[in-house]
């Protein structure tokens, strides 16, 4: 296997915060921050820059129009990621990418479109932040910017592009870009393969340009699903992270499918759940000890390191309760994995 090889017990900390939510972070406290995730056997969490509604989580000096207005603590990231790396627990980084309303709002020119005009995911009065940006607009150069600002801005151990995935879009730099190649932007069929052969190019282009500023950071771009469609882009990957909640929509046959595919892609592999009952945003409930160990020990007896997903209270505080459990499963993963480090040796 080449790349990089992942930490054993990871979460990633979900933390897409509505700017109608105020004192958001009012109850971050560094230190308790790591201890909480070292006592929970954690050595690998994923921490927020910009999340969907497209606010940013660090006193941000070329884009401070885009910091959360109600973050009370602007170095919020930063703390999170020093108090972790004194604790030895890595700190890859959460940046958005398809979905994220703020800029959908303020740049309608950036959205993806179908073939009548209108932006892909929810309208404009629907509830969500869904409407789809397209990569092949102006956009990719905002993302670069945001990029090169977090690269020089922070010690980044890893990067995690979300919501990165082929769209038949129709706008008007991709009809142009269509009909250089040859295509036909009023086939669905054209606009869906120049959608594949589009997200490809942008993962290999967004790869380069962090190359160029971090050799080593990973890097992966989440379309919730790893598949056939990874095969010819697999070098602008250092890693697959499979986001499968069996609870939240992908069922439990998902994973070990998704992941027997995925392990033969060449770079290690991670298994996603959650901490929830359900699936993501549903951060009041929790999943029962028994679902966790079975979801956890499957990915173990599938060889994919384990990641539960959680979201950060929008105070900042990591819920006790939560890290109880977690730390529960994890202490025995942390000694089934010494086995497998041992053997490794
Ligand atoms: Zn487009």
């Amino acid at each position: 296997m080449r790349g990089f090889e992942l930490p054993f017990r990871e979460v990633h900390l979900d933390f897409h915060t509505s700017p109608d939510i105020e004192g958001v972070g009012v109850k971050f406290d560094a230190e308790e921050f790591a201890t909480t995730l070292e006592k929970a056997r954690v050595n690998s969490i994923t921490c927020f820059a910009r999340c969907h509604h497209g606010y940013l989580y660090y006193d941000s000096k070329k884009f401070p129009e885009r910091i959360h207005p109600h973050l009370v603590n602007k170095n919020l990231l930063r703390d999170q990621i020093e108090a972790c790396h004194k604790h030895g627990i890595r700190v890859p980084i959460y940046i958005t990418v398809q979905w994220d309303k703020y800029t959908a709002d303020e740049h309608p020119e950036w959205l993806a479109v179908d073939e009548s005009g209108r932006p892909f995911g929810n309208s404009t009065f629907e509830a969500g932040f869904y409407r789809k940006l397209c990569v092949n607009s102006p956009y990719r150069d905002f993302l670069k910017a945001l990029t090169l600002e977090i690269l020089e801005t922070f010690p980044v151990d890893g990067l995690f592009f979300d919501i990165v995935q082929p769209t038949p879009c129709a706008c008007r730099y991709c009809r142009e870009d269509m009909i250089k190649q040859g295509l036909n932007p009023a086939s669905l069929e054209d606009r869906k393969e120049f959608g594949q052969m589009l997200i490809n190019e942008f993962k290999r282009d967004m790869t380069n340009f962090v190359r160029q500023y971090n050799k080593d950071c990973t890097i992966f771009y989440n379309k919730g699903h790893v598949g056939p469609a990874h095969r010819p882009v697999v070098d602008a990957y250092t890693h697959f992270e499979l986001e499968t909640l069996p609870s939240g929509g992908w069922g439990y046959l998902h994973f070990p499918v998704t992941m027997r595919y995925a392990r033969n892609l060449g770079l290690d592999c991670l298994g996603q759940t959650g901490k929830f009952h359900t699936s993501w945003g549903d951060f009041h409930s929790f999943k029962n000890k028994a679902a966790l160990e079975y979801e956890c020990f499957r990915m173990l007896a599938l060889n994919a390191k384990c990641m539960i997903g959680d979201q950060l209270e929008p105070n900042g505080k990591l819920s006790d309760a939560v890290y109880e459990l977690i730390g529960s499963v994890y202490s025995q993963v942390e000694k089934k994995s010494r086995g497998v480090q041992e053997l490794n040796l």
